[in-house]
């Protein structure tokens, strides 16, 4: 049952649906006291929108995608307003509780969770519009999920620049880590085009922030994972968008070919998206390599013209498969695949994902070392990626990527049954060492998957960026609430 507590609940011992909780602050946590007649802590302000404490809820927040990390918190706040988003940072940092935003979840090992804490779902902070001035800019909710974006911008002709694989993960959980996808060698990450946040910083205030504007926070946040604010809405970058596609799945016999032509292609932003992928061959060594390019057709680009995109790539020309698609269909490409794994359970399953940023020159050995230690059983229902960025094109300074001029990610994307928590633990270990071969190559990981993490990892991560990250959080997040399931601080 929600709380609407626009009758001002008193926390004496803080009645929230039909628990009643009391918060400990020598525990810096609430717990369940079962009583109504605990001490009188404060109060709890007037929200818009609801809090709630069901089972369903608080069992929801204390999972994700990966299933392996589960944390409760005590609480679940889906807000009606950035004012209840404001009211409750404030509420938490006056009683040093923990506060999580959590957008869609997807993160794979416990970011967004937090321990007898607040988790704001930001789902219901997901209005779009309006377009800015010329229509260069829109303005968004951070609950917003990409595939509405798409669809709200599409409809005037216009797109984001940059699009993840998957497009229902919220805009505040992929600006808070980055967003990647195969238009990064154009235009960077979608943190490199963002033109304004909004957000509510842990010491509960309300701030408005852009390169020119507070741009130590803006700074902050892109790609903070969470540490520093919250963000409740953005203001993104707009191109126009094309009408339709024409996508290339390229087969390469060699591993080394496939990441020189990848990186041709970077270099010479021939395509407009550039991925690959590598799958199991039929005795199960992963040694088929499938590039997958795009070139956006007009208003965008000229018609595409096959002699002229595939002109110089060394791949194998008989299998090669290539489709005209509307420029939606091709964002949203994944989506049938994510229904036949939803509809056969396989959705569900724990996914200790690798994800991994290489200089260009490690990228084959690296790869080459953790490919020939994989099984298609330890995959799963998986993928593994691979594809080159340009980092002239990345911009913002918390995105950790190679000291290289192309570096590539390198996504083991595993999925395995939730119960066998001996082959999970065991694919952790494996993520692991895979980090350190990455560490010694200095590559770092792109911090959305499943790697056992250190505060001493986290400040090798941030390199050179640390200080200014440690010092925000500092004046930001004065009293440490934001994001604990990050392991930062
Ligand atoms: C199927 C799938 C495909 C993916 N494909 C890609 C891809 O192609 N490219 C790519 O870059 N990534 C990809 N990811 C990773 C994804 O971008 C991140 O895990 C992202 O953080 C998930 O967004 P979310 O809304 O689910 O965030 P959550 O999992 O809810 O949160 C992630 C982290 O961000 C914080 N956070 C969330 N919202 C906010 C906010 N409003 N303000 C501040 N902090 C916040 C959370 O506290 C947490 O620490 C993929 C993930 C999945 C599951």
């Amino acid at each position: 049952m929600p709380h609407t507590p626009s009758r001002r609940a008193v926390l004496r011992g803080l009645t929230v649906g039909a628990a009643v909780i009391g918060f400990d602050p020598a525990a810096r946590s609430w717990a369940a006291t079962g009583s109504e007649s605990g001490p009188d802590f404060a109060e709890l302000p007037a929200l818009d929108g609801t809090l709630v404490t069901d089972e369903a809820s608080l069992a929801a927040a204390s999972d994700d995608y990966g299933h392996i990390v589960h944390r409760r918190p005590v609480a679940v706040l889906r807000p009606g307003s950035v004012r209840d988003v404001v009211a409750m940072v404030r509420f938490c940092n006056t009683h040093r509780l923990s506060v999580a935003p959590r957008g869609q979840g997807h993160a794979t090992f416990g970011q967004a969770q937090v321990q007898g804490g607040l988790v704001i779902e930001t789902a219901t902070l997901a209005d779009i519009g309006p377009l800015g001035p010329d229509a260069t800019t829109v303005a968004v909710g951070a609950g917003a999920r990409w595939s509405e974006v798409a669809k709200a911008t599409i409809a005037h002709g216009l797109t984001p620049p940059v699009f993840t694989d998957y497009l229902e993960l919220s805009v505040g959980g992929t600006l808070s880590v980055g967003g990647l996808g195969g238009q990064t060698h154009r235009h960077g990450a979608q943190v490199d085009n963002v033109a304004e946040l909004q957000v509510v910083t842990g010491a509960g205030e309300f701030v408005r922030c852009s390169p020119t504007r507070h741009p130590d926070l803006f700074h902050a946040v892109l790609a903070g994972l969470g540490q520093c604010a919250v963000i409740v809405g953005a203001t993104l970058r707009l191109v126009r968008a094309p009408e339709t596609v024409r996508h290339y799945l390229l087969p390469y016999d060699d591993l080394e070919t496939f990441l020189d032509d990848q990186r041709t292609l970077a270099e010479e932003g021939r395509f407009d998206y550039v991925e690959g992928q590598v799958s199991a061959d039929a005795d199960g060594a992963f040694r088929v390599y499938t590039l997958e390019a795009v070139a956006y057709g007009p208003p965008v680009g000229p018609a595409p013209d096959d002699t002229v995109l595939l002109r110089g790539l060394r791949h194998n020309p008989s299998g090669v498969q290539q489709s005209d698609r509307p420029y939606y269909d091709f964002l949203d490409r994944i989506a049938p695949a994510v229904a036949a794994l939803k509809e056969a359970g396989l959705w569900s399953h724990a996914h200790p994902w690798l994800n991994l940023l290489l200089p260009g020159g490690a990228t084959a050995t690296v790869t080459r070392e953790v490919l020939d230690a994989l099984t298609p059983d330890d995959l799963g229902p998986g993928v593994v990626l691979v594809y080159p960025i340009l980092r002239e094109r990345l911009t913002t300074p918390l995105l950790r990527t190679p000291r290289d001029a192309v570096p590539y990610l390198f996504a083991v994307l595993r999925a395995t049954p939730p119960d066998d928590t001996s082959t999970i633990d065991r694919l952790l270990a494996a993520n692991r060492s895979a980090y350190e071969a990455t560490a010694a190559a200095d590559g770092t990981q792109y911090p959305v998957g499943s790697i056992p993490f250190t505060r001493a990892d986290w400040r090798t991560h941030f390199g050179s960026a640390w200080p200014r990250l440690a010092s925000a959080k500092h004046t930001y997040d004065p009293r440490g609430i934001l994001v604990p399931g990050q392991g930062i601080f």
